[in-house]
Order: C-alpha cells, then sequence, then structure tokens
C-alpha cells in the first residue's frame, strides 16, 4: 500500500509559509509502512485540486489533504472534493454547536463565515479538532481512502496522531510494511553500514540508514505476513544490538533529548548547562520536552569573556592561558554552571561556529564538549564541517550523547 499527499495552501507556494506537513506525514506513513508515493503542493484552486486528486486516486490506495479547511473564503478544500466527487456538503448539527460554543465561552459570537466548517461531505467520517475550528474528515471511496487534513500542523499533527493512524493501520491491515528504527549516534552512517556488512547477514532484512547530523536512523524493514515478518525484525535487531552496544541510543519515536531526561528524572539527578557557541540551542531543545523542569536547573549563555568571567566564575588569567575555546574553558564552565545552581550534572559548550574564525583561537568548526559530575569531569574535542546553524546543533548533540554515556555508566 502506498499513499499520495496533496498540501494545499498558496502561502506554500510564496515561500510566506513554509511547509513542514510534508515531512511529518511521510516520516509517520513511513513508520507506519505506509510508503509516500507522491507529495505536492497545490494552490487553494478547485482546477489544481482536482488534478492533484485525480493523479492521487489513480496511482495510490490513500490520498491525504491538508490544508484549506479553514472559514475564510479563499479555504476551497472541502467544497473541492465534493464536488471533484459529485458528492453533497451536509451540515452536521453536532459540529456547529461545539463551534458555537467554542465562541460562546471565550464571550465572542461565532462570524458567519465559520458555519461552512459544520458542513461535511456525505458519507464522510468528521474528525473533531481539539486544537481549532477544522474538523478533518475522512472518505471511503471506491476502494480507496481520502482524507482531509486542517492545514496548521499543530492541529493536524494532534488529530493525525489520536484519529487517522488507527483509521489507516487498519485499512492497511492485508499487506503491511512493518519498520523498526533504531537510533543510533557516535558512528558515521559509512561506518555503521561497514560494521553491519561484516556480520554474518543472512538474519537481516532489507535496513537502511538515514543520517540527522550526529544521529543515524538504522531502519529494519520487512514485508509480507505480520507475524513471521515480526519475529525476523525481533530477530535483527538482538542480533544488530549485540554488535552496536551502546551506539544504539532508543529506537522508532524516541529523541535524543527525550531519553536524557528519561534517565536523569529517573534517577533523581539535575542538569545546568553553560552554551558559548551553542547559544541557547541545548537549553531550547532540553525546554521542548514536557515535565523538564523536573531536571533541569537553568542554563548561562556565557557568550562573552565577560559572561564566562562574572557568571561562570572562571579565573581570566586561565581564559588568557588556555584561550576561550578550549579544554580547560569547557571544563571550567562545565564545573561553574553546575556549582552555580547546584546541579549534579554541568555541561559546558565552547567552539567556533563560523564562518569566520578569529586565528588565534584556531579553525571553523572546533567544538569542545565538556561534563562536569560530582568528582570529576570529562571532556571531548570536536572538528565540525558545516555552516553555523549545523556546528551549532551537532555540538547540541554531541553534548547530549556525552551525557547520556555518562548516564548509562559508559
Ligand atoms: P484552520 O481553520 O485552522 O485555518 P485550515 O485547514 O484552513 O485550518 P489553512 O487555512 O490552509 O488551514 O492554513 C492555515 C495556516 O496553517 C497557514 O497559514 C499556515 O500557517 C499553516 N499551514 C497550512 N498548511 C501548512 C503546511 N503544509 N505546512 C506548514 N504550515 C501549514
Ligand atoms: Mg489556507
Amino acid at each position: 500500500m502506498q499513499a499520495d499527499l496533496i498540501c494545499v495552501g498558496s502561502e506554500l507556494l510564496t515561500g510566506l509559509v513554509e511547509n513542514s506537513n510534508t515531512g511529518f506525514l511521510a516520516r509517520r506513513l513511513w513508520g507506519a509502512g505506509i510508503p509516500l508515493r507522491e507529495s505536492s503542493v497545490v494552490a487553494d484552486n478547485e482546477e489544481a485540486i482536482r488534478t492533484a486528486l485525480n493523479r492521487g486516486l489513480e496511482m495510490s490506495d490513500l490520498v491525504i489533504l491538508t490544508g484549506g479547511l479553514g472559514p475564510t473564503d479563499d479555504d476551497i478544500t472541502r467544497e473541492a472534493v465534493a464536488a471533484i466527487l459529485g458528492l453533497p456538503l451536509v451540515l452536521n448539527r453536532g459540529w456547529l454547536d461545539r463551534m458555537e460554543e467554542l465562541f460562546t465561552g471565550r464571550g465572542l459570537k461565532m462570524p458567519d463565515n465559520n458555519r461552512k466548517q459544520a458542513y461535511v461531505i456525505e458519507g464522510a467520517i468528521l474528525l473533531e479538532n481539539r486544537r481549532g475550528t477544522a474538523p478533518g474528515l475522512i472518505i471511503r471511496w471506491k476502494e480507496k481512502l481520502i482524507i482531509l487534513l486542517p492545514g496548521p500542523p499543530y492541529e493536524m499533527q494532534a488529530m493525525f496522531e489520536e484519529a487517522v493512524l488507527p483509521v489507516i493501520l487498519n485499512f492497511n491491515k492485508s499487506n503491511p510494511v512493518t519498520v523498526k528504527t533504531l537510533k543510533c549516534i557516535g558512528m558515521g552512517e559509512s561506518m555503521l553500514e561497514e560494521k553491519i556488512k561484516a556480520l554474518d547477514n543472512r538474519d537481516l532484512p532489507s535496513l537502511s540508514y538515514v543520517a540527522r547530523g550526529y544521529e543515524v536512523d538504522l531502519q529494519i524493514k520487512g514485508m509480507g505476513n505480520p507475524g513471521s515478518i515480526s519475529q525476523s525484525i525481533e530477530n535483527a535487531e538482538r542480533i544488530l544490538r549485540a554488535e552496536l552496544g551502546d551506539y544504539i541510543f532508543g529506537s522508532d519515536e524516541d529523541t535524543l533529548a527525550g531519553l536524557v531526561a528519561e534517565l536523569l528524572t529517573g534517577k533523581g539527578l539535575t542538569l545546568a548547562l553553560a552554551e558559548s557557541c551553542s547559544g541557547g540551542l541545548l537549553s531550547d531543545t532540553i525546554t521542548d520536552i514536557p515535565g523538564s523542569s523536573k531536571f533541569y536547573r537553568g542554563g548561562i549563555i556565557a557568550y562573552s569573556r565577560k559572561a564566562k568571567i562574572n557568571l561562570l566564575v572562571i579565573k581570566e588569567e586561565m581564559l588568557e592561558r588556555e584561550g576561550e575555546v578550549s579544554e580547560a574553558t569547557a571544563g571550567a564552565m562545565a564545573e561553574g554552571v553546575r556549582a552555580l545552581f547546584g546541579a549534579d550534572y554541568g555541561i559546558g559548550i565552547t567552539g567556533i561556529a563560523g564562518p569566520e574564525s578569529d586565528a588565534s583561537q584556531g579553525p571553523v568548526g572546533l567544538v569542545f564538549v565538556a561534563v562536569a559530575y560530582s568528582g570529576g569531569s570529562e571532556c571531548k574535542k570536536l572538528q565540525l564541517g558545516g555552516g553555523r546553524r549545523s556546528i551549532k546543533e551537532r555540538a547540541a548533540q554531541f553534548a547530549l550523547d556525552l551525557l547520556r554515556r555518562k548516564l548509562i555508566g559508559g
């Protein structure tokens, strides 16, 4: 089974809004064993939607459309799909009442143009929207499934996870592809592949590698009878885990930051961050995790020399002698912030994100990451390639991995 995706929205074609729905849906569908065949972006225009929808229905079993379910006149996806399929729109009283309550609850009168969001294509299942007024729709069309989802990612994603995924998994029962992703860090994808190729691979089904900065997703894929496939995937997972050990940090939807958060929370430990070249990126990543207040004490963006001296209590002579981008400074930042916040672990990140380098400090991409803890500290030197942003991202990823390895006792 395969799927087509159509993102509807003229704003996506002007570049005013970046299309992020494709990435999310492609990943989630792929993970559910339903690869995307084609993804297109079209304007809020019936002819454009017709061309894309007809093509999708011709080629795929499942067609998902996002966007254009809003209350304004330019949102026409619902009406266009009804016209293309030759089906009428019928009022769904329940959703109309819900919208009216939503507005009265906020002390407002529902604008008339919201009424159109309560009209559903005849025979469709209405998917409630907990985060907005545009409901989703699921339509059985001949042997196919057509799904309309709201455009705003925050609304679309929740609806997809809660209401859509179970339906399409059920729809796909006959011929599922099973995918298990092992998340790796600390070894590049080519080295990973070399290591795995050296194994006796009779028991390994098809594998693919997706690199994201320092992380590599190792995907094990099988198709056919679910029972025997899951057996062979489990078997492959056992072989790979035995070989790769703690290079594997998680699986499927796990994230490195989420995993570190779990480890810290589980052990009742706390963390503080001193960031220079990463500019608060690691703090941002950590605070994206719900419940991070349980373990995250706080951070300092010690970008300038003064900040390092005044806030992190690092000796000026030491900075003079060793340089701001050095092992000693990263270590002192980690120790300093750990003491400042009274945390169990402190992390220090200092480096040169470029694009220009201060010759005395070293080459662009030189980064030192340190972790300090009761009774010691550890520092790693990195030489990263890529632009400013990717250097920041990889420095933050690396720091998380260094901490993870400490936490699992490596
Ligand atoms: P609502 O009633 O909540 O507005 P809608 O289905 O009408 O739902 P649209 O009007 O198409 O949604 O889009 C609203 C906003 O959602 C857009 O301005 C944009 O910010 C965001 N959005 C829509 N499609 C995408 C997409 N593919 N990727 C990222 N953001 C999107
Ligand atoms: Mg729109």
